[in-house]
C-alpha cells in the first residue's frame, strides 16, 4: 500500500471535518498544523448552543448566512481557547478563505495555506496574503480508499462484467450497468480487456 503524504493527510483530515459542518450553504472544515502536528480544527457551524441552519435553515443577510462562524475561525478560537500558540503555523482548508478569515489567518501569525477548492478567491485577500509573506498553495484531494478490500472489489466487478458481456441477452441494461460500475470503480470497458 502506499504511504500517504502529509498533504493529503492534512488535507484530507480538513474534509473530514468539513462533513461535520451544520451549514447548508458550504461544507468547510480547517486544520492547524505546527510541525507536522494536528493542534486545532474547525468546521463552520453556529456558535455553541445555538440552532443549526440543517434543523432551522440558515439565517441569510445581503446573501450571506450569519449564523455561521467560519471554519478556520472556529480552529483559531480553539487555539484561544486552549492557549495554543499559532505562530509560524500552517492551515489546510477545504476552499480558499473569506476575507474575514484571511485577515484572521494572517493576524495569527499563520505563515502557509493550503486550500484544495477556489471559492471566489477575493482579490484583496489575495494581495493581504501576498503583502504579509503567507504562502498559498492549492493541494486537490486525490482520491483514496480506507476500504483494505476495495481493490479486491474492483476485480470482482470486472469479473462480473465480463460475465454479463458473455451472458446478456439484453445489451442496452448491460451497457447501463458497465457504465456505473465504470463511473464507481474507474474500470475499463471488459470488450477492451478480452
Ligand atoms: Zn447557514
Ligand atoms: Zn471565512
Amino acid at each position: 500500500m502506499a504511504r500517504i503524504s502529509w498533504n493529503q493527510y492534512f488535507m484530507a483530515q480538513s474534509h473530514l471535518l468539513a462533513m461535520r459542518s451544520t451549514c447548508e450553504r458550504l461544507s468547510v472544515g480547517a486544520i492547524i498544523i505546527r510541525d507536522k502536528r494536528m493542534i486545532a480544527g474547525g468546521y463552520n457551524g453556529s456558535v455553541s448552543g445555538d440552532v443549526h441552519c440543517i434543523d432551522e435553515g440558515c439565517y441569510v443577510i445581503d446573501g450571506h448566512c450569519v449564523r455561521t462562524i467560519h471554519a478556520e475561525m472556529n480552529a483559531l478560537l480553539q487555539c484561544a481557547k486552549f492557549g495554543v500558540a499559532t505562530e509560524g503555523a500552517e492551515i489546510y482548508v477545504t476552499h480558499f478563505p473569506c476575507l474575514h478569515c484571511c485577515k484572521a489567518i494572517i493576524q495569527a501569525g499563520i505563515k502557509t495555506v493550503y486550500y484544495s477548492k477556489d471559492y471566489r478567491n477575493h482579490p484583496y485577500a489575495i494581495q493581504l496574503f501576498e503583502d504579509a509573506g503567507v504562502h498559498t498553495e492549492k493541494v486537490e484531494l486525490e482520491t483514496f480508499s480506507l476500504d483494505s478490500r476495495g481493490e479486491e472489489k474492483r476485480e470482482l466487478i470486472e469479473e462480473l462484467m465480463m460475465e454479463l458481456d458473455r451472458s446478456t441477452n439484453d445489451p442496452k441494461a448491460s451497457a447501463d450497468l458497465k457504465r456505473k460500475a465504470k463511473h464507481l470503480f474507474d474500470i475499463q470497458d471488459p470488450t477492451t480487456l478480452l
